[in-house]
């Protein structure tokens, strides 16, 4: 790769060593990658290759304590084990390949999935603790929905250096069943002493739509929004999770609706989330349930221009959204979405691209958000002035469009 040195002078060279880096993290088999820094190399190993089911379950299945380390007993609770104490890890691995996440840099690209019996043993054994009081908050993974996932053919994956299996098209070779995990949720349901089992992970809804299968070069984009009719039962399980493993507020994240940020971003088209959007809802209704479907969205993300964060606020304004509590992006290490914040380049295409870096900058998108509150709408109609498009303040604050949404939702920070 290119030298440390070079990096320094040059930010092409930078965002040419990032690809390489990337492309190599995306196979099965990558190569050992050398820098030279002065009159040194750093040398990175590849990783080893994916857990079979044999191996992940031998890791987990192992004689745990499930208990914090006792040199923390005098500290009170530690909110990190709170969240994950009743939970149970289906798998390892994200083949989502999002922009702005380093889980795949962590665990790989490659889905190690557990076996039902070695899921099933670890419920027995968090059933048994005596302080369990009858809920399994979460039966999941970096994605809720890609346990036992993967390539049919192993041997094209072998040759495989997508960044994603299910971005931009779903890869016509990837299993993605939803069938075995409908399964398993109604067989963990059923256990004597769970009385709920929710899914707290986050779903991949892209995963649902088996009928728009394509390769990544022979199918549009807008195809993927067609709604499935496959039979991967996707949607089924959907559906399962909404009625019976739901605390009354999925969390889905649509992350932006403006089309060539969620490109940059590497997440599916604003319909979709339109779409899952439609059918919570008459889930709900069929079920006589009053819960809420609440995005996550984040501002400032390379690319990201006022426009599209004024056309953001127009959506959530037509769909009955107001926003409490946001992300504006802040750039993490090894992220592509960090190279191109600090390259001001992609580096799949070396094309460059537009970043808000600015305190100001940045506030001004994140602004729009809270487009509903009567403080900020002074500050938000002057930002949309100064970055040149005015014509969002009348169809946002136009006399034949009052509404300034209904729904109300908090993200976490
Ligand atoms: S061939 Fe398809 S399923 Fe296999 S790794 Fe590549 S994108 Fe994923």
């Amino acid at each position: 790769m290119h030298s440390y040195e070079e990096c320094l002078k040059s930010k092409r060279y930078e965002a040419e060593n990032y690809h390489i880096i990337e492309l190599e993290s995306n196979k099965i088999e990558c190569a050992t990658l050398v820098q030279r820094h002065g009159d040194r190399y750093v040398v990175v190993n590849p990783p080893e290759p994916p857990m079979s089911t044999e191996e992940i379950d031998a890791s987990f299945d192992l004689p745990y304590m499930r208990l914090p380390h006792p040199k923390y007993k005098r500290r009170g609770a530690i909110p990190a084990f709170e969240m994950i104490r009743w939970s149970v890890n289906t798998h390892r691995g994200c083949f989502g390949g999002c922009s702005f996440c380093t889980i795949s840099a962590h665990q790989g690209k490659q889905i190690a999935s557990r076996s039902e019996e070695s899921i099933l043993h670890e419920v027995e054994a968090i059933t048994s603790d005596p302080e369990f009081h009858g809920v399994l908050t979460d039966l999941g993974g970096p994605s809720a929905n890609m346990w036992r996932m993967g390539g049919k053919n192993k041997e094209l994956c072998r040759r495989c250096s997508r960044y994603s299996c299910s971005m931009p098209l779903l890869c016509p070779n990837l299993d993605s069943d939803h069938r075995p995990m409908i399964d398993l949720l109604r067989k963990v349901a059923s256990h004597p002493k769970v009385k709920h089992l929710y899914v707290g992970s986050g779903i991949r809804c892209d995963l649902f739509q088996e009928g728009v299968k394509g390769s990544e070069k022979g199918e549009k984009r807008s195809e993927r929004t067609s709604v499935s009719d496959g039979n991967n039962a996707g949607w089924e399980y959907f559906k399962e999770v909404v009625v019976n493993h739901t605390s009354g507020r999925l969390k889905v994240a649509p992350e932006h609706s403006s089309p060539h940020v969620l490109a940059l971003m590497r997440k599916p088209s604003f319909e979709l989330f339109r779409e899952t959007k439609r059918r919570f809802t008459e889930i709900c209704k069929q079920a006589g349930l009053r819960y809420q479907l609440i995005p996550y969205f984040i501002s400032s993300h390379p690319s990201c221009r006022m426009e599209d964060m004024a056309q953001l606020a127009v959506d959530l304004k037509q769909m009955g959204y107001r926003l409490e509590q946001i992300q504006d992006f802040t750039p993490t290490p090894m992220t592509l979405s960090t190279e191109m914040y600090y390259t001001g380049i992609d580096p799949s295409t070396m094309k460059p691209v537009y970043v808000a870096t600015t305190p100001e900058a940045k506030a001004d998108q994140r602004r729009m958000f809270f487009f509903y509150k009567p403080e900020l709408k002074g500050q938000i109609i002057q930002s949309l002035r100064r970055a040149g498009v005015e014509k969002y303040v009348a169809k946002l604050y136009g006399e034949n469009n009052n509404n300034t949404g209904k729904q109300s939702f908090k993200r976490k920070m």
